[in-house]
């Protein structure tokens, strides 16, 4: 596929070390809070470049790390821990607080159809391998202690800034004039790789080290568990873009310097989610969780289509009603292709392969889910037997996440149920159009719309029955027959097809 890479700042060919395998390591969450839906846009983008890269074939061994120790309120070496931050607030202890939120992470992602990484690695179960790590780049002086911590010396690496690309200065000024500076560094772009107790005392979790009791930096913690899991080279790495700097340049610094080659080939970032006031935050007014949206009623996979409609390497604003028109959209796609009957027709191998072909052609020009999600409306209008078109939605859905196939077949078995129970009565009226039986049914073009779940219920509870047709089973189609007549919705049956008109219900 063609992806952007930061390092490079182009799009570019996404090539790996060893070919048909992909390494990938994403930065995990910092686990003193729920995930906001704007950390969520982040690993969902991702989870889609892994399934794409799976798609492809490859085999995709990634890695996520947990947080739980060293990242400060500052994302430099200042400010407070975060974690015992979070411990404060709610008064119980840092391992509690990590171990409540890890949880609630993962349940966020269950609900968006995001897979859990194959590794996931708590920094706190890796300390050991910290300390080594930060005793190599003693060794090789890249790193120094200065009032009780250890800090890498950025002045020892040539191209710090290769990632950014920013003119060094303009950047410090940009992330840094809020921030006061550590007096034991030597250069401004110094970080720290151990912390002991002669900073932050109140740390709660604390290590014997050689340079004394404490803690690691956050940004050893990405280093130490990338190259402990996934080798000495990296394929691919991902993140927020905030974690451009100082996260992922620290990362690289401390990473070259430590296995003296090149480490990570290619950078993955993905913009920023904010709200109409602004960038998104755990602080600000009402704090955008999963949660929150279920509560209001959405279902979790219409923000997983509202982020997948857009860029990944674009900004994109929140709003309650942009979320409405993504939940819409999701709907009537749902409706539609429940309105296709599984039972009609066969999958077709030559229709399959095209849109496999389109499809990786699309998403695989710099992940554009939009367009992926656009020939899921162009297969729509196939003229193909239903069978083959969900058969394609499935395979198309390998990819999106958006649980197409079983949410459609929700609906349809529940507009069976209701047909069978004779249920919701449908409003009187002139309205008619050709029933699914032909094959037509899912865009007729009859001004009929179709993405209306009731109009999709009645389609589906056709098919249902021109499938107990088939199977001989004529009781049930009668009985079918009979439950729509009840609603008002009368079928007249020709030899190519079912058409539906309303007519008088009783
Ligand atoms: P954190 O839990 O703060 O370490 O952040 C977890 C991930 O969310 C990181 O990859 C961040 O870069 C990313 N992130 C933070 N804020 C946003 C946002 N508003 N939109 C998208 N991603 C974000
Ligand atoms: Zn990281």
């Amino acid at each position: 596929m063609k992806l952007y890479n930061t390092l490079s700042k182009k799009v570019e060919e996404f090539r790996t070390k060893t070919p048909g395998l992909v390494t990938m390591y994403t930065c995990g969450p910092t686990v003193y809070h729920f995930a906001h839906i704007g950390n969520l846009r982040s690993y969902l983008m991702e989870d889609v470049l892994e399934r794409f890269l799976a798609y492809e074939g490859n085999e995709v061994r990634r890695v996520m790390n947990i947080t739980d120790v060293g990242h400060l309120t500052s994302d430099a070496d200042t400010g407070e821990d975060k974690m015992l931050k979070g411990a404060r607030r709610e008064h119980k202890t840092v391992m509690e607080i990590a171990a409540y939120y890890t949880e609630a992470f993962f349940i966020d992602c269950e609900k968006l159809n995001i897979k859990k990484p194959a590794t996931v690695v708590p920094a706190t179960s890796c300390i050991a391998d910290f300390i080594a790590f930060v005793q190599v780049l003693l060794d090789k002086g890249f790193a120094y202690e200065a009032g009780g911590n250890v800090y890498f010396d950025a002045s020892k690496v040539k191209d710090y800034y290769c990632l950014t690309g920013h003119a060094a200065e303009a950047l410090k000024v940009a992330v840094r004039e809020d921030v006061s500076e550590d007096g034991n560094k030597r250069g401004k772009n110094d970080f720290v790789l151990w912390f002991t107790k002669s900073k932050f005392d109140e740390q709660e979790l604390k290590w014997p080290s050689p340079w004394g009791l404490g803690y690691p930096g956050w940004h050893i913690e990405c280093s130490g568990i990338s190259v402990k899991y996934l080798g000495e080279y990296l394929d691919l790495h991902c993140g927020g873009v905030d974690n451009i700097f100082p996260h992922h340049t620290n990362e690289i610094a401390q990473s070259e310097a430590y296995l003296g080659h090149p480490w990570c080939t290619h950078w993955f970032h993905v913009h920023h989610l904010n709200d109409e006031s602004g960038k998104m935050s755990k602080s600000k007014g009402e704090f955008l969780t999963v949660s929150l949206l279920e509560s209001k009623g959405y279902d979790p996979l219409a923000y997983r289509y509202f982020c997948l409609e857009s860029h990944y390497r674009k900004p994109l604003t929140f709003s309650f009603a942009a979320l409405d028109n993504a939940a819409k959209a999701y709907k009537k796609l749902i409706a539609r292709l429940a309105a296709l009957s599984p039972d009609k027709g066969a999958p077709d191998e030559a229709l399959s392969a095209r849109y496999r072909a389109d499809f990786l052609a699309a998403v695989g020009n710099d992940l554009n889910t939009a367009l992926g999600i656009t020939l899921l409306y162009s297969l729509l209008k196939e003229p193909a037997s239903d069978a083959a078109k969900l058969a394609v939605a499935a395979d198309l859905d390998r990819v999106l996440g958006l649980s197409l196939i079983e949410k459609a077949a929700l609906l349809r078995a529940s507009a069976q149920a209701t047909a069978g129970a004779g249920g919701a009565s449908a409003a009187a009226g002139g309205e008619a159009c050709t029933g699914s039986e032909a094959g037509s049914g899912s865009d007729g073009g009859d001004g009929v719309d179709r993405g209306d779940p009731e109009v999709a219920a009645i389609e589906a509870a056709i098919a249902a029955r021109a499938a107990a047709k088939k199977a001989k089973n004529y009781a049930e189609a009668d009985r079918i027959r009979a439950e729509l007549a009840a609603r008002g919705i009368l079928l007249t049956d020709t030899p190519e097809k079912t058409t539906w008109r309303r007519g008088e219900g009783k």
